[in-house]
């Protein structure tokens, strides 16, 4: 539960609320950001920041009757079409489902990425999570976010983009059910109340039809957006709130370490004491 005293009023003031700013919110699969955090990036959305959602691969591997090139093809639009609900921008850096690996060439890849896109903010996987897809991708966009920054670092992608004058606010989103691998809780350094927007979330992941078949058949889930329901519900449970996302915070040197979302987010925004 919320400590009171850790909630923050509306008027918060931070140097970083006065701009417009560059979002990117970056993982695996498609749909993986529409469970997560679409939420929060929905309220950004909506206060005129540009958000950008990118996933490492098309889900080339999201289904059972399909080839990977079909259904790849069929999820990058579905991924592009839940974007622009909140008129973001989509990419896919076309990796391969269950083959994102930590090597010189994905740095390089996911470094352009971000040298690309030039966030002041960037969400992405956790750490831990229940599969290496996930695992990797928060790993190397964790080093590109540093990486990006210098200048010596080539990425030896076509037409690449300039250094980035700063390393960006890395926020880490929930792993599936708030879990590590050996199912201890994984605890939240704030919780985002997304309660004013969850319909918005819940029309970003219905995008995603031809998932609510795949996961029906490989996870036993049977309601694909009832369990985006349930999941932020129990968040809000823990905030207060009717619904939240939750997010930890890469503190550690050199990535900055102070709170942008508490300015941007008001009332909405509730660290927890962790
Ligand atoms: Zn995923």
């Amino acid at each position: 539960m919320v400590e009171r005293s850790h909630c923050l009023p509306d008027e918060s003031p931070s140097a970083v609320s006065r701009a417009a700013l560059r979002v990117l919110a970056i993982h695996a699969h498609p749909d993986d950001v529409e469970f997560q955090c679409a939420g929060t990036l929905a309220m950004l959305a909506r206060q005129g920041h540009t958000i950008m959602i990118a996933t490492m691969t098309p889900g080339d591997c999201g289904s059972r009757e399909l080839g990977p090139e079909e259904i790849a093809e069929v999820r990058r639009g579905e991924a592009r079409r839940a974007a622009e609900v909140i008129g973001a921008e989509y990419a896919c850096l076309e990796f391969s489902d269950l083959s994102i690996t930590i090597d010189n060439d994905a740095k390089r890849r996911v470094t352009e990425a971000i040298r690309r896109a030039r966030p002041d903010l960037v969400f992405t996987a956790p750490p831990v999570d229940y599969m290496d897809d996930h695992e990797a991708t928060s790993h190397l966009v964790r080093d590109a976010c540093f990486n990006a920054s210098c200048p010596n670092y080539a990425t030896r992608q076509w037409n690449p983009a300039p250094a980035t004058e700063k390393i960006p606010f890395l926020f880490y989103v929930d792993p599936i059910e708030g879990t590590d691998p050996w199912g201890c809780r994984v605890t939240p350094h704030f919780y985002v109340d997304i309660s004013d927007v969850f319909e918005t979330k819940r029309r970003m992941l219905a995008c995603h039809d031809s998932q609510r078949a795949w996961l029906r058949a490989q996870h036993g889930v049977d309601q694909y957006l009832d369990s985006q329901q349930r999941w932020s519900q129990q968040r809000g449970k823990e905030a207060g709130v009717a619904y939240a996302e939750a997010f930890r915070q890469h503190r550690g040197h050199p990535y900055p370490a102070d709170h942008p979302l508490a300015g941007l987010l008001g009332k909405r925004f509730r660290a927890t004491a962790s």
